[in-house]
């Protein structure tokens, strides 16, 4: 492989591309050659706020490509295949794997299970068996994209919540998450979706995936308890990653409810569905 130029850490708050040296794929690994990649709010973290992040780190973890070489033990993707990534690791065969958590993955989980370096000419999956896709014929890489992060990660928020049709889903903030986590209730038959969002983009996309109200967030908890005739929702997500937030979700939830929440602890990645009450 060539060199090719990849994105990187280079100081609190600073990225720098750079040459690197790519290897060729060892066991379970593949090369993707990036073909669409994009930046995520975990990257400013990474980048700004998070100081054990050493610098050098190569960034990015949304993309997708197509594979250029797999390495040994991997069957299910050849030269040519036209891939999304996911953007948490996953071996197949550990504990948390077989349990069915492959976002928690341990062998790829230390500190956690995130793909660094996607934003490169090109890059190696790990876990490439368990942690890829191919993309359907007639996708194009705009779609597909969203299913590296911000649409697995919104998606999660509600089918771990154990979403049933007919169901109340409040969602706290409508960025790109919480618009996914709309578009998720919608898709699963939510009864009614009630987004917390004030920026009128966000608003108009809120509507157009499914809320069928959005309210402001100084209202949130007034305008819920409104809106579900005072018995609260059967479901929030909270996709902003504040403690008020969570807070303010525990406010306007019903008794037995499910509440998923961003978890800033893990880089904001994973999606934690507590039980309430
Ligand atoms: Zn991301
Ligand atoms: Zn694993």
């Amino acid at each position: 492989m060539p060199k090719v130029n990849i994105c990187v850490k280079e100081s609190k708050g600073k990225v720098a591309l750079t040459d690197f040296d790519l290897p060729d794929p060892g066991p379970g690994q593949a090369l993707i050659r990036t073909t669409l990649t994009t930046i995520c709010g975990s990257d400013i973290h990474i980048m700004s706020d998070i100081d054990d992040v050493p610098a050098g780190t190569p960034m990015g973890h949304e993309a997708v490509g197509v594979v250029e070489a797999v390495g040994e033990g991997v069957e299910s993707f050849a030269p040519g295949d036209r891939v999304v990534t996911s953007c948490l690791v996953s071996c197949g065969h550990c504990d948390r794997c077989v349990d069915g958590e492959y976002q928690i993955c341990s062998t790829f989980g230390s500190p956690m299970n995130l793909l660094f370096g996607a934003q490169a000419d090109a890059y190696l999956m790990n876990g490439a068996e368990y942690s890829m896709a191919k993309i359907p014929d007639g996708m194009d890489d705009r779609h597909a994209l969203f299913a590296s992060d911000v649409m697995s990660t919104g998606f999660a928020a509600i089918e771990r919540a154990g979403i049933r049709e007919g169901q109340t889903v409040a969602i706290f903030a409508q960025g790109a998450v919480g618009l996914c986590a709309t578009a998720a209730a919608k898709h699963y038959g939510a009864g009614v979706i009630i987004a917390v969002e004030s920026i009128p983009q966000r608003v108009e996309m809120s509507k157009r995936l499914g809320a069928d109200y959005v309210v402001s967030p100084g209202e949130a908890i007034n305008e819920i308890m409104k809106h579900t005739a005072a018995a609260g929702v059967d479901i929030a997500v909270e996709a902003l990653g504040k403690q008020e937030t969570l807070e303010n979700c525990c406010r306007v939830t019903r008794l037995a409810a499910q509440i998923a929440r961003r978890q800033y602890g893990r880089l904001d990645l994973t999606l934690d569905v507590i039980e309430h009450h």
